[in-house]
C-alpha cells in the first residue's frame, strides 16, 4: 500500500486527496462488485458470439480494392448480430463515426412523405441539422421527410397520451435515444425502452423503432434490440470498439433495415458485398473482445466521480447511487474556474499530451465557449478517458471514459487535486466529516 501511495504522490496527488478517495471507495465495493458481474457476463456473451461464428485468424486479415468474400467483415457482422441478438448487422470502417451511422440508419429507412417521431424529446446535437431541426444541406426535411418531437414529462417518464396522438399513418420510424447525451433527463434504462416500443408497435405494430445505443453498450446485460427494437445504432470509437478500433460505427437489426442502411451506404444491388475492411479487422475484434472490462472500468470512473464530488457538495447527474444506464457523468461546478480546473486534471492525467494545458475556446456550432480535456490514442475517442464543459451557467462538466480502472481513477484524483490547489475547494474541511 505504501509504495502504491508514494507512486500517487510522484505523480503530484497530496496524501489528502489520496485519503478522501479511499474513504469515498470504501463505500463504493458493492457496486463495483455488481458492475464486475455485469462484465463477466457480457464477457462470456462476446465470447460465444465469436465461438458460435467461428472467428478464425485469417478473419483478422483485410481486404483491399471492393472487398469481395472479406471474410473478417462478414464474420464480424456475424458476430455484431449474435450479441445483440438481430437477424443481421452492418458494422464498417466506412462508417466514419456516430452521426454518420445514425444517419444512415435514418436516411436508408425512410421514404418521402414518411415521418420520423421522437417519443423522448429532442435528440442529440448534431441530429438537428440530420432531420432538418436546422435547416442543412442533405437533411431529411429536404427529401420530403417530416418530424415530429414529443417530450419527456418533467419528471423524466414517457407522455404516453402525446405520443398516442403524435403517431399517425405517416409515422414510419422512431427514434429513442438511450444516452441523455449532454442533456439533464435521465438516461433511459433498457426495460423503460421496451415498455415504450411495446406501447408504439400496440399502437401501429409497422412503426420501425430504432436506438441510438451511443455510450450504452454493455453497460447492462441485454441491449434494447432485445427488447423489441427493430435496429440499434451506435460508435465504434465508444463502448463496442473498447477503445481499440480506430474509427467506425454499427447498424444491428433486422433483415430489411440493415439492407437498406447497406444499400445507402455503398450502392443499391451492391450493399453489404463491397467495402473493404483493409487493416481494421484486428483492432475491431479484439477491441471488441475487451469491450465489456472497458465499459466496466468507465462506469467505475463515472460512480466514483460522482460520489467524490457529491459529497463536496456539487450537483452530479446520475447522482452517487443511482442505476447506471450508461458511461455519461455529468458534474455542476457553477463557476468556470471549477470546470477549468476539472478539465486540467483530466488532462494532465493522460497517456497523451499530458503537458498541454486546455483553454476555453469558440468551438462550431457551440454558442458559447468551450472546454475539451482529452489525450487520447484514438483522436476523439469518448471511450477513453475525457471530459468538457461550456462555459455558461450552470458550468457544468461532462466527463466519461477510461480503458482502464486505475486511470479513471488516477484521472478523477488529478482533477480533484487541481481543484484543491486553485483553492476552488478546501478538502480538509471535508476530510473531518468522515
Ligand atoms: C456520441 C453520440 C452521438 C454522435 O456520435 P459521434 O460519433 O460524435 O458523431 C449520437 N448520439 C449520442 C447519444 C451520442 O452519445
Amino acid at each position: 500500500m505504501k509504495q502504491r501511495n508514494e507512486m500517487y504522490q510522484a505523480m503530484g496527488i497530496s496524501e489528502e486527496v489520496i485519503s478522501y478517495g479511499e474513504k469515498i471507495l470504501e463505500g463504493l465495493k458493492e457496486r463495483f462488485e455488481e458492475i464486475d458481474r455485469t462484465a463477466e457476463y457480457n464477457q462470456l456473451k462476446v465470447i460465444q458470439a465469436m465461438q458460435e461464428a467461428k472467428v478464425s485468424e485469417a478473419c483478422l486479415l483485410g481486404t483491399t480494392g471492393y472487398g469481395y468474400n472479406d471474410l473478417g467483415r462478414d464474420t464480424l457482422e456475424e458476430v455484431y448480430a449474435r450479441i445483440f441478438h438481430t437477424e443481421d448487422a452492418l458494422v464498417r470502417p466506412q462508417i466514419t463515426c456516430g452521426t454518420h451511422a445514425l444517419a444512415l440508419a435514418l436516411m436508408s429507412n425512410l421514404r418521402p412523405g414518411d415521418e420520423l417521431l421522437s417519443p423522448v424529446g429532442k435528440p442529440y446535437d448534431t441530429l438537428e441539422e440530420v432531420i432538418g431541426i436546422r435547416p442543412s444541406k442533405g437533411s431529411l426535411a429536404e427529401y420530403g421527410i417530416t418530424y415530429r418531437q414529443v417530450d419527456l414529462l418533467p419528471d423524466g417518464r414517457f407522455d404516453y397520451e402525446k405520443i398516442e396522438r403524435a403517431i399517425n399513418e405517416h409515422t414510419r420510424l422512431v427514434t429513442i435515444q438511450r444516452s441523455k447525451g449532454y442533456q439533464t433527463r435521465p438516461t433511459l434504462s433498457v426495460q423503460a425502452i421496451g415498455e415504450l416500443i411495446s406501447f408504439i408497435k400496440a399502437k401501429k405494430p409497422d412503426i420501425i423503432c430504432m436506438v441510438d445505443n451511443c455510450y450504452g453498450e454493455f453497460v447492462e446485460r441485454l441491449e434494447p434490440s432485445q427488447v423489441g427494437a427493430d435496429m440499434i445504432v451506435g460508435s465504434l470509437i465508444k463502448n463496442p470498439g473498447g477503445g481499440l478500433a480506430p474509427t467506425g460505427g454499427y447498424i444491428a437489426g433486422t433483415k430489411e433495415c440493415v439492407e437498406n442502411a447497406a444499400c445507402r451506404l455503398t450502392s443499391p444491388g451492391l450493399a453489404k458485398e463491397v467495402g473493404a475492411s483493409l487493416g481494421m479487422m484486428n483492432s475491431f475484434y479484439q477491441g471488441l473482445f475487451l469491450a465489456p472490462v472497458v465499459t466496466a472500468s468507465a462506469l467505475k470512473g463515472a460512480i466514483f466521480a460522482a460520489n467524490i464530488y457529491e459529497r463536496l457538495g456539487f450537483a452530479v447527474l446520475p447522482d452517487g447511487r443511482e442505476e447506471r444506464h450508461d458511461i455519461i457523468q455529468a458534474v455542476t461546478f457553477g463557476t468556470p474556474e471549477g470546470v477549468i480546473a476539472f478539465c486540467k486534471g483530466i488532462q494532465a492525467a493522460a497517456p497523451v499530451d499530458s503537458f498541454v494545458t486546455p483553454e476555453p475556446w469558440d468551438m462550431p456550432g457551440y454558442d458559447s465557449q468551450v472546454i475539451m480535456a482529452a489525450g487520447a490514442f484514438v483522436s476523439g475517442s469518448s471511450i477513453e478517458l475525457s471530459a468538457d464543459g461550456p462555459i455558461k451557467p450552470p458550468y457544468a462538466v461532462y466527463f466519461q471514459g477510461g480503458l482502464t480502472w486505475p486511470h479513471a481513477k488516477f484521472g478523477i484524483l488529478k482533477s480533484l487535486q487541481q481543484l484543491v490547489e486553485e483553492r476552488v475547494i478546501v478538502l480538509s474541511e471535508y476530510v473531518e466529516k468522515f
